[in-house]
């Protein structure tokens, strides 16, 4: 603690006033000695006295302020000094006055503070030393977090490779083993071992869609479809489990809800079978209900489909009702137990919901049921329905009079597939590898190719590239078969020039289903993947217009703008992620502009909505719009290649 001294001296006021008190002694007595030596008083000279008297006092009085004023003025400017910020000392005099006084005691504060900042400079470092380190440790350790995510989805991704060859096998085997004459309890028991096989494959499909939701590598699809028949396609099944332990399942689609929407029907196929299975499984009475309804979402334009899953089962307590959404978590283990299931339906259904840029809420009270509803936003399509779906039966095709190349390195299965194939009515041949696959081609004629992608000596996607560079197997259909069940891989598929996709273990009906789709004439009925049409991609006008001039410039420029899509999809991604809304709508803004300057309307418009939603910081909007927008620009991709195909023949 610093300690003032007071003053020991006179004061300025004492010196003052001793002054004053002096000059008007002398004065008065310089007065009465003149009027009593000459007994007259002269009013001219008493003026005079007093003239030269208060001249001295003035110039007394001026002495006295300069003594005040000078060192008051330093005191400010050292003041003005301090509030700045800059710390220095006053030179003073030792007059032992309030001057001397002030001074020291100012030089004193200025010491003090001093000390206080250096104080706090020191902490100041010494907390930003603390930050350096700990942010270094975060950074190693978000690096290893990292690191291990990766690894993590590597690690699954070959996992469903290894698993899915094997399970290839195992259940085509079965299938066809099935389809031959067999005794009644060795039915029984192949038809267990087939259950058994699909239920492993259902938890090992689980654990593969929540790493590539999680890895963000999940990409909704934006196809027309109709969606009152979907609703009740998806129910149908489930409509018959129920029956069996006398459960009612009702549907009731309210009026307002159109017919076609532009959406995913897969995933929203996906996120029913979840919450009906779930109903079905825990409600031993009374019935089940799933409501559809739908409303305008003023605020962005788009339509709301509202879907309620309602049964009167078993419920959830309260308690567990918050962790029913996380992985591997079950409210009531006993009836899992029985019933079985993996505790990832609801954590895959919660994300998938989010990916449509929709909501999840639940409600339940224990031993009165419980209530599901997922409310996700949609569009009314201007365009027809995509494919035919699983649930129709097969297209007529004509197996016997087609060739199909089966390329399989597994000898396993290539015998399932030649054993489904045959048991249709196809001839085929088979090729180990790409190479193999070309040298092929030189010498038949093959009205299709079933390509499995990870292959030795040349892969599925090489082999593609070299198959579409050749004018005359341009039209030959590709469909990729592959235990590459990463997202991910379609696209890398098609962009090889396959035309579609068919994951590992192969579904024997999904197959044909798909194989005659492209075997029927002039590829006439084509799956969801390989025609996924809204409206029309790109303006037709622009082909009217710019193909007087030239037929192949079409093709060019929208070549050009898919050359250059990746990488801005990359930066929208990129900003999405980092949550810099200002970024995401420049980005998007770019993407319409090039779109709409080739006329790709649909990607223009998915690009815009892309902006609005930035524009408002609706996040999970902008992931919803970004998916949308990708599966457009796929569509530009396709409808490319298409034309690229038409141009040359
Ligand atoms: P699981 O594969 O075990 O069904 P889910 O993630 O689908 O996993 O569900 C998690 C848990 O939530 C279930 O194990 C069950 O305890 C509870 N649950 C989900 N739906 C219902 C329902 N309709 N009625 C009662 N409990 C339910």
């Amino acid at each position: 603690m610093l300690h003032l001294e007071p003053a020991r001296h006179r004061s300025l006021a004492t010196k003052f006033f001793l002054f004053t008190a002096a000059l008007l002694i002398w004065v008065v007595l310089v007065m009465v000695a003149y009027d009593v030596a000459y007994g007259n008083v002269s009013i001219g000279k008493s003026l005079l006295l007093c003239a030269v008297v208060l001249l001295i006092a003035g110039v007394l009085a001026w002495v006295t302020m300069r003594l005040l004023v000078r060192p008051l003025r330093t005191l400010q400017a050292a003041l003005q000094a301090v509030r700045e910020g800059r710390l220095e000392r006053i030179r003073y005099r030792a007059t032992g006055d309030e001057i001397e006084f002030i001074a020291r005691s100012f030089n004193l504060m200025v010491e003090s503070l001093e000390a206080k900042s250096k104080e706090i400079r020191e902490n100041q470092e010494l907390l930003e030393e603390r930050i350096r380190v700990r942010t270094a440790e975060l950074e190693q350790a978000m690096g290893k977090a990292l690191e291990a995510n990766k690894a993590k989805t590597e690690f699954l991704a070959n996992m469903s490779h290894e698993l899915r060859t094997p399970m290839n096998g195992f259940l085509g085997m079965i299938e066809l083993v099935l389809d031959s004459p067999l005794q009644p309890d060795q039915r029984e028991q192949l038809i267990t071992a087939q259950r058994s096989a699909h239920a492993l494959l259902a938890i090992l499909n689980d654990i593969l869609d929540l790493s590539k939701i999680e890895s963000g590598r999940m990409q909704l699809e934006s196809v027309p479809f109709a969606i009152r028949t979907h609703l009740r396609e998806c129910i149908r099944p489930h409509q018959v489990r129920a029956q069996q332990n006398t459960v009612g399942l009702r549907l009731r689609i309210d009026d307002g809800v159109p017919e076609m929407i532009d959406g995913d029907p897969l995933r929203l196929r996906q996120i029913l079978n979840n919450l009906l299975s779930n109903a079905v499984k825990f409600t031993s009475a009374g019935h089940i209900e799933v409501q559809a309804g739908c409303s305008p979402q003023p605020d962005t334009g788009e339509m709301r489909l509202d879907i309620a899953v309602r049964d009167t089962g078993a419920g959830i307590p309260a308690d567990k009702l918050p962790q029913i959404f996380e992985k591997f978590t079950q409210a009531d283990g006993s009836i899992s137990r029985r019933f079985g299931g993996s505790g990832l339906g609801l954590a895959i259904t919660k994300q998938l919901v989010d990916l449509f840029g929709g909501t999840l809420e639940v409600s339940s009270q224990v031993g009165r049921g419980s209530e599901f509803v997922i409310r996700l936003p949609f569009t009314i399509s201007a365009g027809t329905p995509a494919a035919a779906s699983t649930e129709t039966p097969a297209p007529a095709a004509t197996p016997a009079d087609a060739l199909i190349l089966i390329v399989e390195d597994n000898i396993v299965n290539q015998k399932v597939i030649k054993g489904l194939l045959r048991r249709r009515g196809y001839r085929m041949e088979t090729a180990a590898d790409g190479s193999q696959a070309l040298a092929m081609l030189e010498h038949y004629r093959f009205d299709a190719i079933l390509m499995d992608v990870q292959m030795p000596v040349m892969d599925g996607l090489e082999a593609t590239r070299r198959i579409r560079a050749i004018e005359k197997w341009h039209e030959i259909p590709i469909i990729a078969m592959t235990a590459h069940a990463m997202s991910g891989d379609q696209e890398r598929c098609l962009a090889a020039g396959m035309d579609a996709y068919l994951s590992k273990p192969v579904n024997s009906s999904e197959l044909f289903r798909l194989l005659e789709s492209y075997l029927n004439e002039e590829r006439a009925v084509r799956p969801a993947v390989a025609k996924a049409a809204g409206a029309e991609p790109i303006d037709p006008r622009l082909h009217d217009d710019v193909r007087e001039g030239d037929p192949g410039l079409v093709v060019d420029v929208i070549s050009l703008f898919l050359q250059l899509a990746p990488e801005r999809m990359d930066k929208l991604q990129l900003a999405l992620t980092a949550g810099q809304c200002a970024t995401v709508a420049a980005e998007a803004a770019v993407i319409r502009q090039s779109a709409q300057r080739i006329a790709a309307n649909p990607v223009a418009d998915r690009a815009k909505k892309v902006g609005e939603a930035a524009a408002r910081g609706d996040h999970a909007g902008m992931r919803h719009s970004l998916l949308l927008l990708r599966s457009e620009v796929d569509r530009l991709k396709r409808h490319a290649r298409e034309m690229k195909t038409a141009a040359l023949s």
